[in-house]
């Protein structure tokens, strides 16, 4: 053995008794089994998800318990925003649009943000598990969004699932599909473009036709002969049916085909197919949604609500006005996850705007408890604007109200803005500030 090479393996034996020997005072070496976080000796508040509902959360508990730890973990290392996304498909908005730091958030609110993807959790320990090591709370909130469900289409055929998930990613999910997508789009050279819509409920329901709007723009605007046919489960268009169906006919009549009742029956991804209701469609290039369901955590934290015969309704079955766990006061689901909240209505719409409303609730709600008071309800609202041409830019837009009924229930008020106009997109434009001012900015 030469000499470099002995001194070396004589430093790494040295290195590694030395780690040996300080171990149990301090590990060197993350594990699964290792603490993620020493304790503070304050009461800690762990939020999962640095997304709408998350970062909101944690803002909001800093401000209203200030006694409180609280801390963010999240698996991607930059907040990306699925809002105004469908606008940064086209080059509407440019990425820094949509692109923010979470240490930035983390800083002016005095929060920890830990970047680590959450793998367990252990609700009798109150504990959670990261590849990084493990870390327990007083206060959980899971803000975890949506989990494509292509099991639902594709059972446990891996090889159909990896393919649709690399050749006709859909970009629901704040992930490496956006770049992916936005390529697509723009190197489609015409065509057909098949677009399958979940069935209902799903992450923001009026953004598959305001994608297909702005996509059709792009192709009349480049002379790219393409057809886009958007295969929709529900009997019509909704939201905002008016104003999308005045969009398709009078602004891409011969790009857009709404094919309604196309409820999917089978995928071939491989021989370009789609099998549905309302008929055969075959693509040359496509988004393939499969339905949405509560993300994996939620299953993983055996939060999945029940049907009255027992199967699981695929969302976190918390409770309507408080977001909590059925007997645990201290943890909560918020966001894009939970389940129907109202017989009346079924869910709220799955969108950032609840699901701010959402993290500042459960931030009030963490306070009161901390401080020993009782919980009173807060209703929360939704809103949200559509861009359906890009010149002139004109959106359309819809609003949700709740109340409490006199049965005690939730009630829902909904008013589609259907004449599209420039007025609107300028409000849209102030809505994400004021949403990024709240939680991210
Ligand atoms: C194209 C499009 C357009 C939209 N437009 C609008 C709009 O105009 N207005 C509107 O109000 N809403 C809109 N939405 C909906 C909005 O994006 C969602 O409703 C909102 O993001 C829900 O917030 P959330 O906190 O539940 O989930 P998210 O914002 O998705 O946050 C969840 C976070 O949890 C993280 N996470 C998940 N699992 C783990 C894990 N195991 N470990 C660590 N981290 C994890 C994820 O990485 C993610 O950052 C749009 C969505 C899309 C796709």
């Amino acid at each position: 053995m030469n000499s470099i090479r002995r001194n070396l393996l004589k430093g790494a034996a040295a290195t590694t008794l030395a780690a040996a020997v300080s171990i149990k005072a301090q590990p060197l070496i993350m594990s699964p089994s290792s603490e993620l976080l020493p304790k503070s000796g304050k009461r800690r508040v762990l939020i999962l998800g640095g997304g709408w509902g998350g970062l909101t959360a944690a803002r909001h508990v800093r401000e209203q318990a200030p006694d409180l730890e609280v801390v963010v973990i999240e698996r991607n290392p930059v907040f990306w925003s699925c809002p105004l996304s469908n606008k940064w498909l086209i080059d509407v908005v440019d990425t820094n649009f949509l692109v923010h730091s979470y240490l930035i958030p983390a800083r002016k609110h005095g929060y920890t943000f830990i970047q680590a993807e959450v793998s367990d959790i252990d609700r009798g320990k109150r504990r959670v598990h990261t590849a990084q090591g493990h870390i327990d709370y007083d206060w959980l909130v899971i803000s975890a969004g949506i989990r494509y469900g292509f099991e639902t289409w594709f059972g446990n055929d891996r090889k159909a699932i990896d393919y649709t998930r690399t050749n006709y990613a859909t970009a629901y999910i704040p992930s490496a599909e956006h770049a992916l997508v936005k390529q697509k789009i723009h190197n489609f050279k015409g065509g057909t473009f098949v677009m399958t819509l979940p069935p209902p409920p799903h992450r923001c329901p009026p953004s598959p036709y305001e994608r297909a709007c702005l996509m059709a723009w792009l192709y009349q605007t480049k002379k790219v002969n393409a057809k886009i046919i958007i295969l929709d489960p529900k009997p019509r268009i909704a939201p905002i049916t008016a104003g999308y169906t005045q969009a398709f006919k009078e602004l891409y009549p011969n790009t857009i085909t709404h094919v309604p009742n196309a409820t999917i029956k089978e995928v071939d991804p491989f021989n370009k197919v789609v099998k549905t209701a309302a008929g055969d469609f075959k693509f040359d290039d496509a988004l393939l949604m499969t339905p949405h369901q509560a993300a994996d955590l939620v299953w993983k934290a055996d939060l999945i609500g029940k049907t009255p015969d027992g199967k699981p309704t695929g969302w976190a079955g918390v409770h309507p006005l408080f977001y909590n766990a059925p007997n645990d006061p201290q943890v909560f689901v918020i966001g894009d996850s939970v389940g129907a909240v109202s017989p009346h209505f079924g869910h709220y719409p799955k969108a950032g705007h609840v699901a701010n409303r959402q993290g500042r609730s459960v931030a009030q709600y963490i306070a009161a408890q901390a401080k020993g008071q009782e919980l009173k309800p807060i209703i929360i609202d939704n809103l949200c604007y559509m861009l359906v041409n890009n010149n002139p830019r004109e959106a359309i837009s819809v609003q949700f109200d709740y109340k409490i009924g006199a049965d005690g229930l939730l009630l829902q008020t909904q008013i589609d803005d259907n004449e599209r106009r420039e007025e609107l997109w300028k409000e849209d434009l102030r809505w994400v500030d004021i949403m990024y001012k709240d939680f991210v900015v």
